[in-house]
């Protein structure tokens, strides 16, 4: 069967294009370790280690045993898509119309989406760099020419609108940002996102996907910014988020969008052709998730804050080591070029030999060299240990 298979007809060449992401990859690995008897801690992965609400829970039950298990519409059921467009309208305050909103199978899927519609050869499109990974890897499989926007830890890891700005060119075709950030924490703030979409009035041919998946992780008192806030900007704007980080729903695949309406029976056609719908009790969940109680949002938040603190605190005791605050997501981007180490090779090492995991920072992109992501979804005690790990490792 095997045989047959590696003699059968080579996949077109897009996919030898199609990248990763390593976080996945990083979990097996631990999980491997862990099932041979290791005690692994696992500050890798990116995603809330709380579970979903209970009464989220029961909602898709209820919604099971109540007979939901069709196809429901494309686009999502009817009251889910008028409860994000209220939810976005209210905290943003802001129209946001129901029939703009697509509710999809994650956050990721909207990516997908926007980048093929808008990735062709001879295309260019602006990703952040260091930047989920998926970005990159979707605009190669497109066969469009991928352009780094690189994110400075100089500039505590927010985008630069000037920087931005003056990698477009008459083929750029998508502006992709991300603001609170992962891997980096980064929350871009308002003067620069008001400088850049002021700097896109000059480039009407560029479209913008706003990923703001993060946009209720915000420390501080720092007040996210949505680019749904840009009235002049709205006709090019694709605003991603979702449900995976806000309700620790990651593994119920479940991610909305708003499109502007010259673009959205595109991507309408493109559900129909590709996943039909969101599962059904699924879309149920996430209307109880947005109408319901929002208290488990700040516990969790609370919880992230202390842990925040430990991080950075710790890390900047390591000598070698340098740690800005990140003001949002819930992940740290430690600068380990003092230790002498490569990031791939000290994240390998501490997986491997201290039971740590973390991810290198050219996981997400080149401008990631120097750099390790550490995800704080973890016990307060599980972090102490790790920091303990982590110190003691690079001691000797
Ligand atoms: N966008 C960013 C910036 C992310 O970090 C993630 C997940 O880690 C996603 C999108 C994808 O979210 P989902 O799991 O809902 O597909």
């Amino acid at each position: 069967m095997i045989d047959s298979l590696s003699r059968g007809p080579s996949p077109i060449s897009a996919f030898d294009r199609i990248g990763e992401e390593n976080a996945f990859a990083v979990l097996a690995r631990a999980g491997e370790l862990a099932a041979q008897g290791r005690d692994i801690i696992n500050l890798g992965i990116g995603q809330p280690d709380f579970p979903t609400p209970p009464h989220i829970v029961d909602t898709a039950v209820k919604a099971l045993k109540e007979g939901h298990h069709g196809y429901t519409p494309a686009v999502g059921i009817p009251e889910l898509r008028e409860a994000v467009a209220a939810d976005l309208s209210k905290r943003y305050s802001t129209e946001v119309g129901s029939d703009t909103v697509m509710i999809v199978p994650g956050g990721k899927v909207t990516m997908f989406a926007a980048i093929l519609m808008f990735g062709e050869p001879d295309a260019e499109i602006l990703y952040p760099d260091p930047g989920f990974p998926i970005y990159r890897s979707m605009i190669e499989f497109t066969g469009a020419t991928p352009v780094a926007v690189p994110i400075r830890e100089s500039n505590n890891f927010a985008f630069s609108a000037s920087e931005t700005l003056a990698l477009i060119t008459p083929k750029t075709r998508l502006v992709i940002i991300n603001s609170p950030a992962n891997p980096c924490g980064g929350v871009t703030p308002k003067s620069e996102i008001d400088a850049l979409v002021a700097g896109l009035a000059d480039h009407p041919h560029v479209a913008i996907m706003s990923d703001e998946i993060y946009d209720h992780m915000t420390y501080d008192g720092e007040k996210h910014v949505s680019l749904l806030n840009y009235p002049e900007i709205r006709d090019r704007l694709i605003l991603l988020n979702g449900w995976s980080k806000t309700y620790a729903m990651t593994g119920w695949r479940l991610g909305y969008s708003v499109w502007p309406p010259a673009y959205f029976e595109a991507v309408r056609k493109l559900a129909v052709n590709c996943w039909s719908c969101v599962n059904a009790p699924a879309q149920f969940a996430a209307l109880a998730a947005l109408t319901g109680p929002q208290d488990a949002i700040q516990t969790m938040m609370s919880a992230f804050d202390e842990r925040r603190r430990v991080v950075v605190d710790r890390l900047n005791n390591i000598p070698g080591v340098s740690c800005v605050t990140p003001k949002g997501a819930f992940y740290a981007f430690p600068n380990i070029e003092k230790t002498g180490w490569q990031s791939k090779p000290l994240a390998t090492a501490l997986l491997e030999d201290a039971g740590v995991a973390t991810i290198g920072g050219p996981d997400f992109g080149i401008h990631g060299e120097g750099y390790i992501r550490v995800s704080y979804a973890n016990s307060l005690e599980n972090i102490e240990r790790a920091l303990d790990r982590i110190t003691s490792f690079l001691a000797k």
